[in-house]
């Protein structure tokens, strides 16, 4: 089955990367939905927040969200604020099953979101 993220992770797809690392990867969003809009991937495959081990995946999570703050600080929207999103199967508006965490900012975020 084919995969859009683990192709970028392979490097069989483009992307612009602001951070890689052996665990994960961070690219800008190809279609953004604020002025900094970053997608946070784990290099393994894990379809969605529903499908992780838990015992054995809460590293990787950590991880994620560690470099979504690192991310954050890097691209300078850290003092001002950001959004980190998981979008969980259909009704959480995930499209792409791969798992991944949003880091959004330069603007001011509206709760609730649609
Ligand atoms: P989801 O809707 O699954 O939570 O988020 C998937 C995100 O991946 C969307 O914001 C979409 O714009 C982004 N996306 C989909 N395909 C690509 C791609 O090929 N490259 C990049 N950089 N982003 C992508
Ligand atoms: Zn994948």
């Amino acid at each position: 089955m084919s995969c859009i993220f683990c192709d970028i992770s392979e490097g069989k797809a483009a992307a612009d990367f602001i951070f890689k690392d052996g665990d994960v990867f961070a690219i800008r969003d190809v279609h953004p939905a604020a002025p900094t809009h970053i997608l946070i991937i784990p290099r393994k495959h894990v379809a969605s927040l529903a499908e992780m081990e838990w015992v054995a995946d809460t590293n990787l999570v950590s991880k994620m969200v560690a470099t979504a703050v690192d991310v954050a600080r890097k691209v300078s929207i850290s003092e001002r604020g950001y959004r980190l999103v998981w979008n969980c199967r259909a009704d959480g508006g995930q499209t792409v099953s791969h798992i991944h965490l949003h880091l959004l900012g330069g603007r001011q975020m509206k709760w609730p979101p649609g």
